[in-house]
């Protein structure tokens, strides 16, 4: 299929370039005693990646201990209520651990394990990447260092219980504004250092090549889980598939699987409060190209050129800018990019609770948002939305700020 002069025959062959990018964006933008790991880390994962033993493991792992395939279901109350429209969910709030995250940790962490490396370094926000990266951490015996700021350790109380409990080493962050920024730099500096006993994991389609290329690529069995179960269920391609955005790899992974058929691809972005700048986290709607974490992509920044404040209801989104193949995807207009604020996707975390019987995570909650809307202006067809995770960790904060609806 080809869009935009793009052959998606051949995408994953030609996206990115030996160097990392995705048309303009990507690439590596670090020092370069850094670049040298990154250098070593892209070396490796090339050879490594095609190893029968190495992909061996990684499917057993998949099956045995992260539970996959994880199905997908169909939402018969819910799309029963709104119309003629079908709404299915590929569920990765049953992956262990309740979220895709452990996707690309498990990933990650069995290349350092393959690289000889004795600890993987990581920073964590609001505790989810740091849970995963710990959980992985724990299978493989392998030390892990998890970055966190002051404010960040404080607000997000039980996934640093959870974290200490899988045996990880939550080092805390105190300069700065004590949050995820000052964690990026610590946990890159402490990297730098250390490089030739540890690896650095991302926790996203971010950072410098390859993090955008390896990420993706261990989340796309998700879109390849889903696109061959859709087809088994219902004996077609949905006609629409939507994924939420923030760093954007649950939506990489799950569009990968979709790229070269003839369907409608969203990807939905935290309009937050509103467009005010400080008040959402949808980079790829309000920001503009520049350079930030050693890539380069769409983003927003400040006067200064600095990461500007951002803002959603859900913590895993709130991240000022998205990987680069989804800035490329957005402008080669393959995927569609839009938002849902706060309020929709609330309504929709009790929705889906009350009408289905899943409880979503904030994040997901966004893309059920914006599959209900679809289903309100499409008259007819299908929709698949990937679930990235599950609510558990977001109930006290829903009640507490919103009530019971
Ligand atoms: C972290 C997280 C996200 C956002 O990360 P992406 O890299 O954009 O996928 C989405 N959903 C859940 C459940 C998460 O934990």
């Amino acid at each position: 299929m080809t869009h935009n002069g793009i052959n998606f025959d051949t995408y994953f062959k030609n996206y990115p370039d030996p160097k990392g990018y995705f048309g303009k964006y990507g690439g590596s933008y670090v020092s370069p005693e850094l670049q040298k790991a990154m250098d070593e880390i892209t070396d490796a994962y090339f050879t490594i990646c095609k190893s029968r033993k190495f992909i061996a493991e990684l499917r057993r792992i998949r099956k045995e201990f992260q539970g996959r395939p994880t199905p997908i279901s169909h939402l018969e109350r819910l799309s029963n209520k709104l119309g003629d429209v079908q709404l299915y969910v590929k569920r990765e709030d049953l992956n262990h651990t309740g979220a895709h995250k452990l996707n690309h940790c498990m990933g990650e962490v069995l290349l350092a394990k393959y690289m000889g490396k004795k600890k993987v370094i990581a920073e964590t926000g609001a505790g989810q990447h740091g849970v995963a990266m710990a959980t992985a951490a724990a299978y493989f015996g392998l030390e892990c260092d998890i970055y966190m700021g002051s404010v960040d350790i404080k607000k997000q109380a039980p996934n640093v219980a959870r974290m200490k409990i899988l045996g990880a080493n939550v080092v805390e962050v105190t300069h700065g504004l004590q949050t995820l920024k000052e964690a990026v730099d610590a946990a890159f500096e402490a990297y730098a250092k250390d490089y030739e006993n540890s690896m650095y994991c991302i926790g996203s389609v971010l950072g410098p090549h390859p993090f955008p290329l390896m990420v993706r690529d261990f989340q796309h069995v998700v879109g390849i889980e889903a696109r061959e179960q859709f087809i088994d269920m219902t004996g077609e391609l949905p006609d629409a598939i939507v994924a939420c955005v923030g760093g954007g790899s649950n939506a990489a992974g799950f569009f990968s699987g979709f790229l070269n058929d003839p369907v409608d691809i969203y990807g939905i972005e935290p309009l937050g409060r509103g467009p005010k700048l400080g008040d959402h986290a949808a980079s790829l709607k309000y920001g503009k190209e520049g350079i930030m974490h050693g890539f380069n992509s769409i983003m927003l920044t400040d006067e200064n050129g600095e990461p500007a404040p951002v803002y959603s209801v859900a913590s895993g989104l709130d991240y000022p800018s998205s990987g680069p193949e989804h800035a490329f995807l957005q402008e080669m207009g393959r995927v569609k990019y839009d938002v849902i604020n706060d309020e929709e996707t609330i309504d929709a975390f009790f929705e889906l609770s009350r009408m289905e019987g899943i409880i979503p995570a904030i994040e997901s909650a966004h893309a059920v948002a914006y599959g209900i809307k679809l289903a309100k202006t499409m008259g007819k067809g299908s929709v698949l939305i990937n679930l990235s995770g599950r609510g558990d960790k977001d109930m006290d904060y829903v009640i507490e700020n919103y009530g019971i609806r």
